[in-house]
């Protein structure tokens, strides 16, 4: 018998009035713990504690949350190894996907340690005369975070690191998939010397849990990723609310990958399988659209083919696996659903697609690859969200950007080439929040903006400088010095 793992509200480890069970997609018989859900009074009580912190930690001087941060950041990198496999274990990316994206979750608070030094306002003249004009920052105040199962401490990372940066309060509701980095996360928090109630874990459902953040009029903003289809009622929710939320949306996307005749093959080849596989193809950044130029096509598919049979699916904890299982069933149904409507649609399955047993029993899919597919098909319109990519056969560079950019999605777009024109005009005219060049789709920077266009997001950009456009609000002050 594990402990149940509890909230943390108003400074306080609290028990819950349910259980979430953590399950480890890789052997479904192995229990990763057990996390106490958290209520509606319990998650108003954690809004409640959170708006009473929040004047103190708002006037709280950048050095107390330089220090926070900082300190953070530090325990974070200290234990990337460990928190990487309870990561692992827990989601179902490889160890040395885990471990990786633990240490970007430490690097982004140590990024935002130091964003809290960098915030200073501006001041000029007023075009009246004898008047001054003061701009300034300031926090917005208790902020909800909403976060998807499938980075599960990298993108609460993102998110409470510039929200405490700036002065903000959180309470943060992970998802209910992947309860154990989030509960990791919070307790390095607490330990970091923030006041009680400046953070507040609340793990539990989004229908009860996320729906009181939403509702709640001491909520100022919230920040969301996960799909379309909840982001949509969180926006509809926030401007409902009285007073308006405001809110920012990452959503999902079907990233284009296009590769040219002049591309290396073995650069394409490697940016693809890379961009639509790895992490399972659990990124909304993953590229699921293939769109390859006459001149390579055969050559292309027959080299994907080629590499995808030599990868190893397998226990996302054994050393050298490159895909891990899919996170859970019901995303497993999903992929496996679609695989059916691509050979339904008529689009051939060249490579993959088979349920896989391995020594535990666990989600095991080969990743699949489609081809002979075009732009109007399901696979190639709706987002799947596993080991699942369409080829798509374009006949030169106009035509391939052009199916690039007809999606109702506008998230990461790549292109394999060698030619500095098309490169030039693709980052140009791609209609994208992130383009890459002989890079995968997936894999980004910390340090600068991350985001998309179209029905990917929806206001201001995460990370870098720019994470304080959302976790900020202007004050705009005149002096007449009398
Ligand atoms: P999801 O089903 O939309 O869930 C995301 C979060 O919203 C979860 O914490 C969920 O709670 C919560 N939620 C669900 N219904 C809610 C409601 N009515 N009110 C408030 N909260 C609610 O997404 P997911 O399946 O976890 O994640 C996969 C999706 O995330 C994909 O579409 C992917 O593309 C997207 N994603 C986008 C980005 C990006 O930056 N653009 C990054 C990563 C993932 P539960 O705990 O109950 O599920
Ligand atoms: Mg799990």
């Amino acid at each position: 018998m594990t402990a149940i793992l509890k909230n943390f509200i108003g400074g306080e480890w609290v028990d819950g009035s349910g259980v979430t069970r953590n399950i480890n997609p890789s052997n479904t018989n192995d229990l990763v713990g057990e996390y106490a859900k958290a209520d509606k009074a319990q998650t108003e009580k954690a809004i409640a504690a959170a708006k009473a912190a929040f004047p103190a930690w708002a006037q709280s001087t950048p050095q107390a949350r330089y220090d926070a941060l900082n300190k953070i950041s530090l325990e974070i990198l200290s234990r990337k190894e460990e928190l990487g496999r309870l990561l692992a274990r827990e989601e179902g990316k490889t160890l040395p996907e885990g471990i990786g994206e633990v240490a970007r979750a430490g690097q982004i608070f140590a990024f935002f340690a130091g964003e809290a030094l960098r915030l200073i306002g501006e001041k000029g003249a007023s075009v009246r005369p004898g008047l001054d004009v003061e701009l300034t920052r300031e926090p917005m105040g208790v902020v909800g975070m909403i976060t998807p199962w499938n980075f599960p401490i990298a993108i609460p990372a993102w998110k409470i690191a510039p929200a405490l940066c700036y002065g903000n309060t959180v309470v943060f509701k992970p998802a209910e998939l992947v309860p154990g980095s989030a509960h990791a996360l919070s307790e390095i928090i607490t330990r970091s010397g923030i006041p009680a109630g400046v953070f507040n874990l609340v793990v539990g459902s989004g229908s009860v849990v996320g729906q009181t953040l939403l509702d709640h009029p001491d909520v100022a903003a919230i920040s969301f990723t996960g799909s379309v289809q909840t982001g949509r009622k969180i926006a509809q929710a926030c401007v409902l609310s009285n007073p308006m939320k405001k809110f920012q949306l990452e959503m999902g996307g079907k990233n284009p990958l296009v590769v040219l005749d002049d591309a290396d093959l073995k650069t394409a080849v490697e940016v693809a399988v890379n961009g639509a596989y790895f992490s399972t193809g659990q990124r909304c950044t993953a590229s699921s659209r293939l769109i390859v130029t006459e001149g390579i096509h055969d050559r292309f598919v027959a080299a994907m083919a080629e590499r995808l049979k030599g990868l190893s699916v397998d226990d996302a904890l054994k050393a050298g696996v490159h895909i891990g299982p899919v996170v859970d069933q019901s995303q497993l149904d999903q992929d496996l659903r679609y695989i059916k409507i691509g050979q339904d649609e008529g689009a051939k399955l060249a490579w993959g697609g088979e349920l896989l047993k391995r020594e535990t029993p666990g989600h095991y899919l080969q990743p699949a690859l489609f081809t002979e597919a075009n732009n109007n098909m399901r696979i190639a319109r709706e987002e799947i969200f596993g080991p699942v990519a369409a080829v798509i056969r374009a006949k030169n560079y106009e035509e391939a950007l052009a199916i690039s950019n007809d999606t109702e999605f506008g998230l990461a777009s790549g292109i394999c080439t060698t030619s500095l024109k098309y490169a030039s005009h693709y980052k140009r005219n791609s209609e994208s929040g992130m383009v890459m060049v002989n890079l995968p789709t997936a894999g980004v920077d910390y340090h600068v903006p991350f985001g998309g266009r179209k029905g990917s997001s929806y206001g201001a950009r995460e990370q870098g400088s720019y994470a304080r456009e959302f976790y900020t609000t202007v004050k705009t002050a005149y002096t007449f010095p009398g």
